[in-house]
């Protein structure tokens, strides 16, 4: 192995450039990963455009790899050896608190980036703290002792298990959050990576009816989640998708909304409000973009007695379901892992992810020995 790393670096707004890294030492309680395969997805687009907050950083959140070394505290605590394949979370947790102790290291202050900066997450942290390998578009990650691992089943590709954070996310969103399961009628706004996932999830967990969105660019994605086994798909530009869920439903609506758009602003909410059964349904929002809400309909709300949860990030017991899922190749997943990019094209597939590069991203995925 040699004793430099190479990286894609974010040296400032919308901007990466190629470096080599000094390789740091690994201590007992720690190890390395070669990165197999780093997922790119909305939550990259967004941040890749903003200024930098601190020094140069490696992006990358959605990582797997080969442990390439193990110190022996960390295998011996970890039960993992060199060689192992591994899923990482890019979550670094405290390891002290409730949530933690829960799985749910998604709401351990620890990794709470968006206030603390100080919080150290995988794809999020800059060069500054050391040893500065803390995202996936590099050669190799350094793993800490409160590394979240999983191993991934035997059968799975790289490639294919490169979509376990999406998936992962959908099984959190869908089965967990939203509550589906046998018989469920769903309507998932938005055929993006995370809509496909949501879809799998609730078509896996026997969900009855599923129902999604998009708009006309969307036609190809639309397609694809007929592949995944979507019941019926609206094209929301051509169609009155209110409308037409009332129509498919026979005038019931649905139990479960999921909103996977992005930059749709309040429409999705404001649909997804009166798509859902009469009482008790369940909508899971992704608010993170929306600053406001003006008019916001909670008298509405409260009338049909819905239940409005918020969609972000996964526990770690989604993950295994994920990959669980994924191992059962129940579904065509190349049609949907439609990109896979070199170090020195992470600008590239950033923006493909965005919609200005690649034509026809779904999901994308930087390969960085590719
Ligand atoms: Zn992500
Ligand atoms: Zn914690």
């Amino acid at each position: 192995m040699s004793d430099k790393v190479l990286a894609a670096l974010k040296v400032g707004p919308s901007t990466t450039e190629l470096r080599e890294l000094e390789l740091p030492e690994i201590p007992p309680d720690a190890a390395l990963m070669k990165v197999e395969v780093a997922g790119v997805c909305g939550t990259d687009v967004t941040q890749y455009r903003l200024p930098l907050r601190g020094s140069p950083l490696i992006m990358g959140h959605e990582n797997l790899g080969y442990l390439a070394r193990v110190g022996s505290t960390f295998a011996a605590r970890k039960g993992v050896k060199e060689g192992d394949l591994m899923f990482l979370e890019h979550y670094l947790p405290c390891g002290n608190c409730e949530w933690d102790h829960m799985g749910e290291y998604r709401h351990c202050a620890a990794t709470e980036w968006f206030y603390d900066p100080q919080a150290i997450r995988y794809g999020y942290t800059s060069l500054e703290t050391a040893p500065g390998l803390w995202g996936g578009f590099s050669h190799y990650l350094y793993l800490p002792m409160n590394a979240v691992l999983h191993k991934v089943p035997g059968g799975l590709t790289p490639e294919e298990a490169g979509v376990a954070t999406t998936m992962s996310n959908g099984i959190q969103w869908a089965l967990i959050d939203g509550g589906i399961g046998y018989a469920s009628t769903v309507l998932i706004q938005g055929p993006g990576q995370q809509g496909l996932c949501c879809l799998m999830a609730s078509k896996q967990a026997g969900a009855d009816l599923v129902i999604i969105t998009g708009t006309s660019k969307d036609a190809r994605r639309l397609e694809v989640a007929k592949a995944f086994g979507a019941d019926a798909v609206i094209d929301i530009q051509k169609e009155d998708a209110l409308a037409r869920v009332l129509e498919i439903t026979g005038g019931r609506g649905v139990d479960v909304v999921i909103d996977c758009t992005v930059g749709a602003g309040t429409a999705p909410v404001l649909l997804g409000i009166e798509a859902t059964k009469r009482r008790g349904g369940t909508m899971v929002v992704q608010g993170e973009g929306n600053a406001e809400f003006p008019s916001f309909p909670i008298g509405r709300l409260t009338r049909k007695g819905m239940t409005l949860k918020s969609a972000r990030g996964h526990s770690y017991r989604a993950v295994e379901l994920a990959l669980h899922n994924l191992a059962s190749h129940r579904f065509p997943l190349d049609l949907m892992t439609t990109h896979t990019f070199g170090l020195a094209e992470v600008d590239y597939a950033i923006k493909s992810v965005g919609g200005e590069g690649a034509p026809g991203a779904i999901h994308v995925s930087v390969m960085p020995w590719k």
